[in-house]
């Protein structure tokens, strides 16, 4: 899947994402540098521009207030009714819809096409593209930064490409309606109870970013205020007031982020209402989402996609499973209810330690995970084999790289390890297209290819694999 661990809040999307625009510099302020938020990858697999606004995939616009102080920017788009012919109004300024104005069915043939065409030479069937029966609002995570105008007024939205300057914005198409609501009404609450935003130019001012996370199938809010200082003014009477408006919202945590520094969540939580987290449940197992944990964007897809893996995985109940580059386990913690035992490896230690505690929490006990390069632990268990000792080698493997794709070493060894049928879930068709071919060399047969849409309005795509070993 797409999105990677993700060391930043923003949506989805890798660092690449923010295009490039004009390039002037109205401001003539470091607010026109860069943006460096990292994702990694998936961290957000998520396909698309980064910002650290607009899903990388993501396009989504701002919330509002009036234009963005150093920017000219357009005004406050309302709600989708803001839309002109199904075109968002800051489309332009954000970058986040690669798909902009074009119909959700031409949106899904462009994708299927690339995908055909990408991987016709090495797939045997590659099957028609699941699209969702809704392509809006999908976005269960949804980040705006904030800021304010030369009067002083707070405003919140989405960086401009390439820029950290915050064009305003109350909706998005793609994300989640009830969270760009939460984030106007946090907004409207700040005049109140006098909390300044920060300024990146003077280093004052207290809030920075607001995230929001929904768990798609529990209806749960987490709200994380990114701030400056754990000092928050009035923090019960805000809760009060912001849970009045939404009662819906289930915890809220202040992130301290006090660096210079690109990156939207800072490392410490501090919860001020409710657990600090959200549950959400994937294909009847229950996931606990944190400030900082990678989860899927589009959960009503992401659930499609699994079943596709299982599907393709065919797993008997007696199978050892190999989940390489397993994330927080989502997919190893489903497959493990009909397999013998699964092995989950993943490299990112925050990653593993959301994986074993989402195990844990649902009581699972054939799934264990390790901390390691994929290709180095299943060479390492090649290693064990060729000296004689016993190892759980896989009967089947899936796996699911960044966009990058894996490695030679991790392939030549999945194919020394002899295993029947590997599952190859990828965000990245180019990259998959080729790792398929050393797949072929090395013995291994694509029968089928399922692309499965997870970020309508973006050119991102998922596809799932299956592989089986020839003979
Ligand atoms: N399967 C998970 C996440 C996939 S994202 C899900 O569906 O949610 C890809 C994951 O690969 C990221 O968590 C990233 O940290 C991890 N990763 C990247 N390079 C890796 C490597 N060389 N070995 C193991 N894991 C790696």
């Amino acid at each position: 899947m797409s999105e990677g661990k993700q060391t930043s809040a923003g949506k989805q999307t890798s660092a690449e994402g923010s295009q490039h625009r004009d390039g002037r510099d109205p401001s003539g302020s470091s607010k026109r540098r860069p943006p460096r938020r990292e994702w990694n990858r998936r961290t957000e697999n998520s396909p698309g521009p980064v910002r650290a606004g607009g899903p990388a995939n993501s396009p989504g616009p701002v919330r509002a207030g009036g234009p963005a102080k150093s920017a000219g920017t357009a005004r406050a788009a309302g709600p989708s009714k803001s839309l002109k012919d199904g075109v968002c109004p800051i489309s332009r300024k954000c970058g986040g819809c690669d798909y902009q104005g074009i119909e959700y069915e031409k949106q899904l043939q462009k994708k299927e096409a690339h995908i055909r065409f990408l991987l016709k030479d090495a797939v045997k069937t590659i099957h028609p593209i699941l699209g969702m029966k809704d392509p809006l609002h999908y976005r269960c995570k949804v980040h705006a930064a904030f800021d304010h105008d030369g009067k002083g007024n707070p405003i919140s939205g989405i960086y401009e490409k390439n820029s950290h300057i915050v064009v305003p914005m109350d909706s998005c198409m793609i994300e989640d309606e009830n969270a760009d609501a939460i984030i106007v009404s946090i907004r409207n609450l700040l005049r109140s109870f006098k909390i300044r935003t920060y300024d990146e130019d003077t280093g004052y001012g207290l809030l920075r970013h607001v995230l929001v996370r929904k768990g798609y199938a529990t209806g749960q809010y987490l709200v994380v205020l990114v701030v400056t200082s754990p000092v928050f003014p009035g923090k019960n009477n805000f809760v009060k007031a912001l849970r009045k408006e939404h009662p819906e919202i289930t915890s809220i945590v202040l992130n301290i982020n006090d660096l210079d520094t690109s990156m939207v969540l800072g490392e410490r939580n501090i919860p001020i209402y409710g657990p600090g987290s959200i549950t959400d449940e994937l294909c009847g197992h229950k996931f606990r989402i944190s400030p900082n944990s990678f989860y899927q964007v589009n959960p009503a897809q992401t659930e499609i996609l699994y079943r596709k893996v299982l599907q393709y995985a065919d797993l008997t109940g007696k199978e050892e499973v190999l989940d390489a580059y397993c994330g927080t386990g989502t997919i190893g913690i489903i497959a493990s209810d009909k397999a013998g035992h699964v092995t989950g490896v993943e490299l990112n230690k925050d990653a593993l330690r959301d994986a074993v505690s989402n195990a844990r929490g649902e009581k699972i006990r054939n799934i264990d995970f390790i901390c390691d390069d994929a290709g180095d632990y299943l060479s390492s268990l090649n290693g064990l084999l060729d000296i004689g000792q016993k190892a759980a080698m896989p009967d089947v493997i899936i796996m699911d790289p960044p966009r990058t794709g894996s490695t030679p070493a991790f392939i030549k060894a999945a194919a020394l390890s002899g295993a029947k049928t590997i599952v190859y879930v990828s965000c990245g068709p180019d990259t998959l297209a080729r790792d398929l071919d050393l797949f072929e060399e090395l013995g291994y047969e694509a029968l089928e290819a399922q692309p499965c849409d997870l970020f309508p309005y973006t050119a991102h795509c998922e596809v799932v694999v299956r592989l089986r070993r020839f003979g």
